[in-house]
């Protein structure tokens, strides 16, 4: 997908890496997956590792989705 081509991700979180000013991601990917997956690890995908991001959950309600992409500012 081009970068043009890429949705606007509007995110309130700002203290994370790749938040911008108002409120857009900067993130070039973002992976979102449900909250009881909240605790897995898919930093490793991002460098090219075999972590599974091609999975699919349902959802019961927004509430129950997170950002894995969130990397704390340092
Ligand atoms: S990576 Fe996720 S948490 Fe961070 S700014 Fe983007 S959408 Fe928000």
């Amino acid at each position: 997908m081009a970068k043009e081509d890429k949705p606007i991700v509007k995110c309130s979180v700002s203290n994370c890496t790749y938040w911008g000013e108002k409120n857009l991601c900067q993130a070039d990917m973002i992976m979102i997956d449900i909250d009881t997956h909240a605790s897995r690890d898919y930093n490793a995908e991002f460098a090219g590792e075999s972590f599974d991001t091609e999975h699919q959950d349902i959802a019961e309600s927004s509430s129950a989705t997170c950002c894995h992409t969130f990397k704390p500012k340092s």
